[in-house]
């Protein structure tokens, strides 16, 4: 069963609940109002006929006793289509007929002879011998001043116009109800198929996607921003996201694929011949780089995946940068071992910011390492820190080959390489380093920039936020973590002279 029909069923239902309770309620109200006007007619009838009569006790006390009771002139209530008839009652005998209003004066039986010589007003209903419904007050008749009852009034009236009317309702009730509920029904189903009908366009757009396959469609957007709007606009977040994951999956798979035949092909040569003319020397080192790179490559990937998917997540504690930087200056001159570069410190402040420490000095190192191999022998490579008001501003310049205006827009992308770095003799890298250097950056609220000339040499500036008074609170509060990773700051070595300037 549909919604639309679900609800539709339980509106009809809940409307003619409600319509035959109020129908009930009117109806029964109504009648009762009427019926309550005919019982004070009867009453004021009865009043008028017992106040304006006399009545007299006839014969001795031994005797037998008569009633005698005068009515007023009976055809006073022929108008009111009162009738009334006056009887004598004696618990021994019979009821005797004493007298009637003259429009019932071929009718000498009781109106209603169960109620006859009643001691109070009796309202009773008495269906007569040709159909009619009457109302009927039996009122008791006794001597001024005596208890005992010796008589009863009784006035009808008949109910037929009452009943008449009551039906009349009824009928306008049962059937204005049923065209009302019909009415309701009709609109129910009408708005319930303006308020799901958009749903149904959503059904249809989903389904499509899923037979399709095709996760670049989108659910038509709502005009309005009702709940019907949100859940479109959420649910379209969703397949974005579901987009982004799957070509995060694919790109991924594709990169690896693509980037490990090289190394795996160099690995399959290289073990031919090995094969082929015995291990050479030569032959193992090539298997062994290809090995490493590839090493490298996997690890590489492995982490821009991740953070792609949303699912790393750093562990930030206070780390000072000028630690870091100086670590790396150290780490820096064991890859500068076998050239003749320098590596210098420029001018370093203290610079403490929220961060992860091993990411940030993975970060450091890739700009560190891209800055000697691509710096020429006799080149330079400063490293400083520097401090404004809210950011530390980290940098690595290079004397090297620089970037051109058109490979800077290009170099943070995943897998380019510069044709320089191509036809760079050493170069092994896989143009993976500074994309993952931003996303490290940008995963510490911070940024990554390039300044280059080409043929002059490159500077590449982090930029992070540093440490608010807030965040050392909640750093504080994290004792364990922070310790945990804090690392002991490192006596900053004197600014390194370059060659050139020991000389002098
Ligand atoms: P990889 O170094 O592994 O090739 P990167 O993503 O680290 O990959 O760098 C991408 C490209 O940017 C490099 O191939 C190189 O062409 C260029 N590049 C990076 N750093 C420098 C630099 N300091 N000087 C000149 N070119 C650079």
């Amino acid at each position: 069963m549909t919604l639309r029909l679900k609800l539709i069923i339980l509106y009809a239902a809940l409307l003619t609940v409600i319509i035959l309770m109020f129908g009930t309620i009117t109806f029964a109200a109504i009648r009762s109002i009427w019926i309550e006007s005919v019982d004070q007619t009867l009453r004021e009838t009865v009043n008028l006929v017992i106040n304006n009569s006399t009545s007299a006790l006839v014969g001795d006390f031994s005797g037998p006793r008569t009633i005698q009771v005068q009515l007023p002139p009976l055809d006073t209530f022929r108008a009111s289509g009162v009738m009334v008839q006056a009887w004598q009652t004696d618990e021994e005998e019979a009821p005797k007929f004493v007298v009637s209003s003259a429009n019932l004066r071929d009718y000498s039986n009781p109106l209603d002879p169960n109620t006859l010589g009643a001691s109070e007003l009796i309202y009773s209903n008495v269906i007569t011998s040709n159909g009619t419904e009457l109302r009927v007050l039996t009122a008791p008749v006794s001597l001024t001043g005596r208890d005992a009852v010796f008589g009863s009034v009784q006035a009808a009236v008949s109910l037929h116009t009452v009943n008449v009317a009551t039906s009349k309702l009824a009928v306008i009730m049962v059937v204005g109800g049923a065209i009302g509920v019909g009415i309701s029904i009709f609109l129910g189903a009408w708005l319930s198929h303006q308020a799901l009908e958009p749903i149904g366009a959503i059904i249809q757009a989903a389904d499509s996607i899923s037979t399709a396959e095709d996760l670049r469609t989108r659910l038509p957007e709502q005009r309005h921003m009702d709940e019907l709007g949100m859940l479109t606009t959420v649910l379209n977040r969703m397949l974005k996201r579901i987009e982004d994951l799957f070509s995060v999956q694919q790109r991924f798979v594709a990169d690896v694929s693509h980037e490990l035949r090289t190394p795996l092909t160099v690995i399959q040569g290289n073990l031919e011949m090995i094969e082929r003319y015995g291990l050479e020397p030569e032959l193992m080192e090539a298997v062994k780089d290809e090995t490493g790179r590839m090493a490298r490559l996997v690890i590489d990937l492995l982490l821009l995946a991740r953070a792609d998917y949303g699912g790393m997540k750093l562990d930030l504690i206070a780390v000072d940068l000028d630690t870091i930087l100086v670590d790396v200056y150290h780490e820096g001159h064991i890859l500068i071992k076998n050239r003749d570069l320098s590596l210098i410190l420029g001018s370093i402040e203290p610079a403490r910011v929220m961060g992860n420490p091993d990411r940030l000095k993975q970060l450091v190192l890739n700009l560190v390492g891209n800055a000697i191999k691509f710096t020429p022998d006799g080149g330079t490579i400063t490293l400083s820190l520097q401090v404004s008001r809210r950011n530390a501003y980290l940098s690595v310049c290079d004397t090297g080959v620089g970037i051109s205006a058109e490979d800077q827009k290009h170099i943070f992308d995943r897998f380019y390489q510069t044709d320089t770095s191509r036809t760079h003799a050493k170069h092994d890298g896989s143009g993976l380093g500074l994309s993952i250097a931003q996303w490290i950056a940008n995963a510490h609220d911070g940024k990554l920039t390039v300044k280059s000339t080409l043929g002059e040499g490159t500077t590449f500036t982090v930029i992070l936020p540093l440490m608010q008074a807030s965040d050392s609170d909640e750093a504080d509060a994290d004792k364990t973590v922070t310790h945990l990773f804090a690392r002991p700051r490192l006596p900053l070595p004197r600014r390194r002279k370059t060659p050139e300037a020991q000389q002098e």
